[in-house]
């Protein structure tokens, strides 16, 4: 790989795999993130039977992300009850999960496990707050054991919040998948400043757009195309380049099916022309 900066799709592993890796093939993409397929696939077999075809469609995969079953994404105040470690009743089901994901993806050779988190009390709910400090540390603990970086995806909390609470968990494994699209989507603020404000921690990212609710926060944003959404793309890399970014650039398109990969192909082509003009890559 000749680029600081290579292009990678978030691919979900699922009797579909083929098809996908097919599409990424054929676009060249030579790096992917994927969603960690459910427990009963994780074997020893599963293991070796994804390396030969990701091998074979040669690409490389980065990241490995936890996805928790019940979790919810239909609407914010269900995200708010349903995902990550932060809702209590499934936390630790979910936190044991998250560390076999961890060996998975140690045993497929990937050094980043990444997870959303869910939506981070607030500071001043003290106890609350601590809590999800310290399971997230000890997960870092164990992504460490495995020789791996643990990335919390954005979108739930604002920069100032995600930052505080990278400062509070105080693990050198720890860093952020930068999603700038959800930072439309949840409402919680705008992509540039907060990628600036998070820089040093950003490690990967997903290239995603999308365009504000008529009201941030309290609706969803509108995911759309890459290139079409209010992220500003050629400024969002200029902005990857100047806090010396170096890693993937991840396309993220939330839909399926051909729509899918024909939105992948534009993007790629977006992506390729503003690496090409931004690094000269
Ligand atoms: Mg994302």
């Amino acid at each position: 790989m000749t680029t600081k900066h290579p292009i990678g799709a978030f691919i979900i592993v699922d009797d579909d795999l083929d098809l996908r890796l097919a599409a990424a093939q054929k676009l060249e993409i030579p790096t992917a993130q994927i969603l960690a397929p459910p427990k009963n696939r994780r074997g020893v077999d599963d293991v070796k039977i994804l390396q030969e075809k990701f091998a074979k469609a040669n690409v490389k995969i980065t990241t490995v992300f936890c996805g928790f079953e019940g979790e919810s994404y239909t609407d914010i105040p269900t995200v708010q009850e349903t995902v990550g470690l932060v809702p209590l009743e499934t936390r630790f089901s979910r936190f044991d999960e998250a560390k076999a994901i961890s060996a998975f993806a140690a045993e497929l050779g990937v050094a980043v496990t990444a997870l959303h988190l869910g939506f981070i009390p607030e500071k001043n709910d003290v106890a609350a707050y601590r809590d999800i400090v310290e399971i997230t540390q000890q997960l870092c603990d164990y992504c460490k054991q495995n020789g791996q970086r643990l990335h919390l995806e954005t979108g739930q909390e604002t920069a100032e919040s995600l930052f505080q609470f990278i400062r509070d968990v105080d693990r050198e494994n720890l860093a952020v998948n930068f999603d700038p699209a959800n930072m439309i989507l949840y409402g919680s603020g705008e992509p540039i400043p907060a990628l600036k404000m998070l820089a040093g921690h950003v490690k990967s990212v997903h290239c995603k757009d999308a365009k504000w609710a008529v009201n941030p926060g309290k609706e969803w944003g509108e995911e759309v195309i890459l290139g079409d959404g209010d992220v500003n793309m050629e400024l969002f890399l200029k902005t990857l380049k100047e806090i010396s970014y170096v890693g993937p650039l991840t396309i993220e398109r939330e839909i399926s099916g051909e729509q899918q990969i024909k939105d992948i192909e534009k993007s790629v082509a977006l992506l390729q022309r503003l690496r090409s003009e931004i690094w000269g890559e």
